[in-house]
């Protein structure tokens, strides 16, 4: 019986408005996919189609878990999320929820599950 896998790769990147605006954003992506496509061609891999969103990480109260260093918003300081404007119902596989605990800013992993924003 023949099948077709078909997966996700999910990636980010910290980048600042001055590399968006110069052309270090556009190079360090470009670099970036010809290599991906590179590796895929190797393993027989057809890459499909790719995008990507960027989020504004003050806005969002994006940041990193000062435990185990994955992305997540402080869901202390925006309690709504990414609400409907980021228009990506996949972004959690990226960023994860998280808050506040004994001053440190902490993902869902990492938070006591007592906290509002821990997983229980
Ligand atoms: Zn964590």
């Amino acid at each position: 019986m023949k099948h077709i896998a078909i997966g996700k790769i999910f990636t980010s990147f910290f980048t600042t408005t001055e590399e968006m605006d110069g052309d270090g954003y556009d190079k360090r992506l470009g670099s970036f996919y010809t290599e991906f496509r590179a590796l895929c061609k190797k393993h027989n891999i057809d890459f499909a189609d790719s995008y990507m969103s960027l989020l504004g990480m003050e806005k969002y109260a994006i940041h990193s878990c000062d435990s185990c260093n994955k992305l997540m918003l402080n869901r202390d300081k925006n309690p709504t999320g990414f609400g409907e404007e980021a228009h990506n119902s996949e972004l959690n596989w990226v960023v994860m929820d998280g808050g506040e605990h004994e001053g440190k800013l902490l993902c869902e992993d990492c938070l006591p599950s007592t906290h509002r924003w821990g997983q229980s």
